[in-house]
Protein backbone atom coordinates (compact mmCIF):
# COMPACT_ATOMS: atom_id res chain seq x y z
CA UNK A 1 0.00 0.00 0.00
CA UNK A 2 1.62 3.45 -1.54
CA UNK A 3 0.15 6.62 0.30
CA UNK A 4 1.76 9.24 2.85
CA UNK A 5 1.93 8.71 6.90
CA UNK A 6 2.47 12.51 8.65
CA UNK A 7 3.58 12.78 11.71
CA UNK A 8 4.20 15.46 14.24
CA UNK A 9 6.60 15.23 16.67
CA UNK A 10 6.51 17.90 19.35
CA UNK A 11 10.06 17.95 21.04
CA UNK A 12 10.97 19.54 24.62
CA UNK A 13 14.03 19.45 26.39
CA UNK A 14 14.53 18.02 29.23
CA UNK A 15 17.50 19.84 31.04
CA UNK A 16 18.02 23.80 30.83
CA UNK A 17 21.53 24.54 29.87
CA UNK A 18 23.32 25.90 32.52
CA UNK A 19 26.00 28.71 31.91
CA UNK A 20 29.70 27.82 33.52
CA UNK A 21 30.55 30.50 35.51
CA UNK A 22 33.89 31.94 37.53
CA UNK A 23 32.52 30.91 40.86
CA UNK A 24 34.20 32.90 43.57
CA UNK A 25 33.45 31.09 46.37
CA UNK A 26 34.48 27.99 45.09
CA UNK A 27 37.48 29.50 43.14
CA UNK A 28 37.24 27.74 39.74
CA UNK A 29 34.78 27.58 36.91
CA UNK A 30 31.79 25.64 37.75
CA UNK A 31 27.89 24.78 36.27
CA UNK A 32 24.91 26.73 37.57
CA UNK A 33 21.67 25.54 37.55
CA UNK A 34 18.46 27.27 37.28
CA UNK A 35 16.86 27.78 40.07
CA UNK A 36 13.53 28.33 38.75
CA UNK A 37 12.83 31.81 40.50
CA UNK A 38 12.70 35.14 39.50
CA UNK A 39 13.88 37.95 41.50
CA UNK A 40 11.89 41.39 40.72
CA UNK A 41 12.58 45.01 42.28
CA UNK A 42 9.55 46.98 41.26
CA UNK A 43 10.10 49.28 43.85
CA UNK A 44 9.00 52.81 41.63
CA UNK A 45 8.58 53.58 38.22
CA UNK A 46 10.98 51.20 37.14
CA UNK A 47 11.56 47.43 37.34
CA UNK A 48 14.61 45.18 37.16
CA UNK A 49 13.75 40.79 36.89
CA UNK A 50 17.03 38.13 37.25
CA UNK A 51 16.61 34.74 37.01
CA UNK A 52 18.27 33.26 39.94
CA UNK A 53 20.98 30.67 38.79
CA UNK A 54 22.80 29.11 42.06
CA UNK A 55 26.42 26.68 41.75
CA UNK A 56 25.33 23.10 41.71
CA UNK A 57 28.27 23.05 44.26
CA UNK A 58 28.18 25.78 46.71
CA UNK A 59 24.99 27.06 46.13
CA UNK A 60 26.29 30.48 45.78
CA UNK A 61 24.13 32.95 43.27
CA UNK A 62 24.08 34.07 39.78
CA UNK A 63 21.89 36.68 39.21
CA UNK A 64 20.96 36.68 34.86
CA UNK A 65 18.83 39.98 33.95
CA UNK A 66 15.20 39.47 32.28
CA UNK A 67 14.11 42.70 32.92
CA UNK A 68 16.73 45.86 33.31
CA UNK A 69 15.45 49.24 34.12
CA UNK A 70 12.41 49.08 32.66
CA UNK A 71 9.28 51.44 33.01
CA UNK A 72 6.75 50.07 34.75
CA UNK A 73 4.05 50.82 32.07
CA UNK A 74 6.00 49.30 29.41
CA UNK A 75 5.77 45.64 31.59
CA UNK A 76 2.23 43.66 31.15
CA UNK A 77 0.61 43.61 34.12
CA UNK A 78 0.05 39.73 33.78
CA UNK A 79 3.91 39.82 32.51
CA UNK A 80 4.65 41.16 35.96
CA UNK A 81 2.75 39.19 37.89
CA UNK A 82 4.17 35.89 36.12
CA UNK A 83 7.52 37.20 37.17
CA UNK A 84 6.53 37.64 41.03
CA UNK A 85 4.97 34.18 41.34
CA UNK A 86 7.71 32.70 39.24
CA UNK A 87 5.52 30.86 36.92
CA UNK A 88 7.05 27.28 35.64
CA UNK A 89 6.10 28.26 32.43
CA UNK A 90 7.65 31.21 32.61
CA UNK A 91 10.74 29.81 33.89
CA UNK A 92 11.19 27.76 31.44
CA UNK A 93 10.83 29.32 28.55
CA UNK A 94 13.74 31.95 29.79
CA UNK A 95 15.89 28.79 31.43
CA UNK A 96 15.81 27.10 28.06
CA UNK A 97 16.46 30.03 25.44
CA UNK A 98 20.16 28.77 24.97
CA UNK A 99 21.09 31.45 23.48
CA UNK A 100 19.60 34.27 25.09
CA UNK A 101 21.84 32.75 28.19
CA UNK A 102 24.97 32.75 25.59
CA UNK A 103 24.61 36.57 25.49
CA UNK A 104 25.35 36.81 29.06
CA UNK A 105 27.74 33.62 29.70
CA UNK A 106 29.95 33.00 26.71
CA UNK A 107 30.26 29.34 27.70
CA UNK A 108 26.70 27.16 28.59
CA UNK A 109 26.49 23.54 29.07
CA UNK A 110 23.96 21.89 26.88
CA UNK A 111 22.03 18.66 27.40
CA UNK A 112 21.36 16.55 24.31
CA UNK A 113 18.04 14.83 26.66
CA UNK A 114 14.23 15.52 25.12
CA UNK A 115 11.13 14.35 25.51
CA UNK A 116 9.43 13.36 22.07
CA UNK A 117 5.51 13.59 21.25
CA UNK A 118 4.59 11.75 18.34
CA UNK A 119 1.21 12.81 17.27
CA UNK A 120 0.09 10.93 13.59
CA UNK A 121 -1.52 13.86 11.81
CA UNK A 122 -2.96 11.96 8.58
CA UNK A 123 -2.56 8.81 6.51
CA UNK A 124 -2.36 5.16 7.96
CA UNK A 125 -0.06 2.87 9.99
CA UNK A 126 0.14 0.92 6.69
CA UNK A 127 1.24 3.50 4.92
CA UNK A 128 5.01 2.78 3.90
CA UNK A 129 6.16 6.79 2.91
CA UNK A 130 6.53 8.55 6.26
CA UNK A 131 6.95 12.41 6.44
CA UNK A 132 8.07 13.82 10.12
CA UNK A 133 6.92 17.09 10.82
CA UNK A 134 8.88 18.42 13.28
CA UNK A 135 8.11 21.54 16.28
CA UNK A 136 10.79 22.37 19.05
CA UNK A 137 9.24 23.96 22.42
CA UNK A 138 13.30 25.58 22.15
CA UNK A 139 16.41 24.67 21.00
CA UNK A 140 18.30 21.67 21.53
CA UNK A 141 21.83 21.09 21.45
CA UNK A 142 20.49 17.68 19.72
CA UNK A 143 21.66 16.59 16.20
CA UNK A 144 19.26 15.62 13.71
CA UNK A 145 20.67 12.17 13.05
CA UNK A 146 20.91 11.39 16.76
CA UNK A 147 17.48 12.32 17.20
CA UNK A 148 16.19 10.13 14.63
CA UNK A 149 18.14 6.95 15.33
CA UNK A 150 17.69 6.67 18.94
CA UNK A 151 13.75 7.45 18.03
CA UNK A 152 14.26 4.56 15.21
CA UNK A 153 15.86 2.45 17.18
CA UNK A 154 18.33 2.08 14.64
CA UNK A 155 22.27 3.32 13.76
CA UNK A 156 23.08 6.54 12.18
CA UNK A 157 25.30 4.74 9.56
CA UNK A 158 21.67 3.31 8.36
CA UNK A 159 20.06 6.68 8.05
CA UNK A 160 22.92 8.07 6.03
CA UNK A 161 22.61 5.41 3.88
CA UNK A 162 18.96 5.88 3.45
CA UNK A 163 20.28 9.51 2.64
CA UNK A 164 22.60 8.92 0.04
CA UNK A 165 19.90 6.68 -1.35
CA UNK A 166 17.83 9.60 -1.35
CA UNK A 167 15.22 7.12 0.42
CA UNK A 168 15.39 9.69 3.30
CA UNK A 169 14.87 13.36 2.12
CA UNK A 170 15.21 16.20 4.62
CA UNK A 171 13.80 20.03 4.03
CA UNK A 172 15.34 22.44 4.39
CA UNK A 173 18.83 22.07 3.97
CA UNK A 174 19.10 18.29 2.91
CA UNK A 175 21.79 16.25 4.64
CA UNK A 176 23.64 18.79 6.43
CA UNK A 177 20.63 19.37 8.74
CA UNK A 178 20.99 15.50 9.47
CA UNK A 179 24.38 16.60 11.28
CA UNK A 180 22.97 20.17 12.78
CA UNK A 181 20.67 20.35 15.90
CA UNK A 182 17.09 19.53 15.15
CA UNK A 183 14.66 22.24 13.84
CA UNK A 184 11.08 23.31 14.12
CA UNK A 185 10.02 23.47 10.72
CA UNK A 186 12.13 20.77 9.30
CA UNK A 187 10.74 17.53 7.34
CA UNK A 188 11.98 14.33 6.82
CA UNK A 189 10.53 11.89 3.99
CA UNK A 190 11.70 8.57 4.52
CA UNK A 191 10.83 6.13 1.98
CA UNK A 192 10.08 2.47 3.94
CA UNK A 193 8.78 -0.13 1.11
CA UNK A 194 12.23 -1.81 0.50
CA UNK A 195 13.00 -2.01 4.30
CA UNK A 196 11.78 -5.78 6.09
CA UNK A 197 11.98 -4.23 9.23
CA UNK A 198 9.47 -0.80 8.00
CA UNK A 199 6.22 -2.01 10.50
CA UNK A 200 9.11 -1.98 13.48
CA UNK A 201 10.80 1.75 12.61
CA UNK A 202 7.07 3.13 11.61
CA UNK A 203 5.46 1.85 14.89
CA UNK A 204 8.40 3.80 16.22
CA UNK A 205 7.71 6.91 14.18
CA UNK A 206 4.43 6.93 15.47
CA UNK A 207 4.76 6.21 18.76
ZN1 LIG B 1 30.51 27.51 43.68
Amino acid sequence: MSGLLRIRWAIAPKIAPRPLINCNRCGGVRPYRCSGKFRVNANGKRIDAWLIYRCVDCDNSWNRTILERRSRRDIAPALLASLENNDPALVRCHAFDAPALRTWIGRVEEFPDVAVQKQVLDGSMENTMVELQLWLETTTCLRLDRLLAREFGISRLRLQTWEERRLLVVAPDGARALRKPARTGTAIRIDLVGEPDRDIVISAAGG
